[in-house]
């Protein structure tokens, strides 16, 4: 009765359970199984003379909070006829395995998780050293790019380059690959190595010029477009240059005023409160680039959510005389950038891709890269961004 209670917890079929012993670290179940008629695989002939017993150690998916251990006392049959000794069929493990499959799958999906190889180890009783080892024969190719994807980088600790590639497929919201470099040469030959180059049809980037060439060289019929995110990312960063430009000329009240003031230049005037109004009225008196880029920023959020490009197109060209006119030096470099990138950026109108979920997946990474310590070789690193993120 017994047994067979934990026959069921163990979900090991034709099992018996011959003991169960806990210790401090983990839990031990003695297991063998029924004597059986075995085919002697020599001579064929049917015996059920037991010759001895081995015993082999098993680990297994832990209960009760504890790592498991099963220990199998494994049979080995004589055959009469012909004398050979040999060991009885199981189906729970491999001949030379200790550990059962359900643990090795089990840690390949806990391996999905941010968790570091070495907190898995510790949970599953078993040395850092095969955890890496179960890892290491995982592999991730990727042999067709879908229609729509996007790239974007993160910075790396790995022993490839300063900064890592990562292609998703915006649509999926899946990573595709990560790449070791962002370089035009390397991007190139990476790119080259894929079937049906004119099935892509939309690539998101941010305003990397080796991006842009590396696609229309690659993908001459796929549209580039520009992450909304990043054209903004651009503005914000120019009038806070401006605030912190006036903030150093400035007595230190005031220059401490201004300073608080960041996030408050750069919220849309809709989403404030009465206070926040009043106190927006007050920074905006401080200096008049201050008022006059406040004005260039809310110009430009004005053209970023246009519906279509060619009201965006309109928007921009507007944009684009009032920089003129303000002349604010932060503004006129923007203008150049923006410039530079302007059907790409009006591309962006048009369709529904962003690298929205590219700031999800980069999180993500910097959590593995944290747990792992930096990950100091790229192929691991790659390898567990891709299972924890496709
Ligand atoms: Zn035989």
């Amino acid at each position: 009765m017994h047994s067979q209670f934990i026959k069921n917890l163990l979900l090991l079929k034709d099992v018996l359970v011959d003991n169960v012993c806990h210790f401090e670290n983990h839990c031990e179940v003695h297991i063998s199984l029924p004597i059986r008629p075995h085919i002697c695989p020599r001579c064929g002939c049917i015996t059920k003379k037991v010759h001895d017993y081995r015993k082999q150690k098993i680990k297994d998916i832990p209960v009760l909070n504890k790592p498991l251990c099963l220990v199998y006392r494994k049979r080995r049959y004589k055959c009469e006829k012909c004398r050979k000794n040999f060991y009885e069929n199981v189906d729970f493990v491999g001949r030379y395995q200790r550990m059962t499959l359900r643990l090795i799958e089990t840690i390949i999906e806990r391996l999905r998780s941010n968790y570091s190889m070495r907190s898995i180890a510790k949970d599953y009783g078993l040395s850092p050293c095969t955890i890496t080892r179960i890892f290491d024969c995982l592999s991730y190719k990727l042999t067709k790019l879908p229609e729509v994807f996007s790239i974007d980088e993160f910075k790396g600790t790995t022993d490839k380059g300063k900064y890592h590639c990562v292609l998703v497929d915006p649509t999926k919201s899946s990573v595709l690959d990560v790449l070791d470099s962002r370089s035009l040469e390397f991007l190139l030959s990476y790119f080259r190595k894929f079937p049906d180059p004119d099935k892509v049809k939309y690539v998101v980037i941010d305003m990397w010029a080796p991006y842009k060439l590396a696609v229309q060289q690659a993908f001459p019929r796929a549209q580039i477009i520009i992450d909304r995110f990043h054209y903004v990312r651009n503005c914000n960063w120019a009038i806070d240059k401006v605030r912190k430009r006036i903030q150093q000329n400035l007595p230190y009240e005031k220059a401490k005023f201004l300073k608080h003031s960041k996030k408050l230049l750069l919220s849309r005037p809709h989403n404030l409160d009465h206070d926040g109004k009043i106190r927006l009225a007050n920074v905006l008196l401080i200096h008049e680039d201050i008022r006059l880029a406040y004005i260039l920023k809310e110009k430009f959020m004005d053209f970023v959510n246009s519906s279509s490009s060619s009201e965006a197109e309109v928007k921009l060209s507007q944009w684009l005389e009032l920089v003129k006119q303000y002349k604010i030096r932060e503004f006129s470099y923007l203008a150049r950038t923006i410039l530079n990138w302007k059907q790409e950026i009006l591309n962006s109108f048009d369709v529904p891709y962003t690298n929205g979920c590219i700031e999800g997946f980069n999180n993500k990474i910097k959590v593995i890269k944290r747990n792992a310590f930096g990950f100091r070789n790229f192929s691991r690193f790659r390898t567990r961004i891709l299972h924890c993120c496709s």
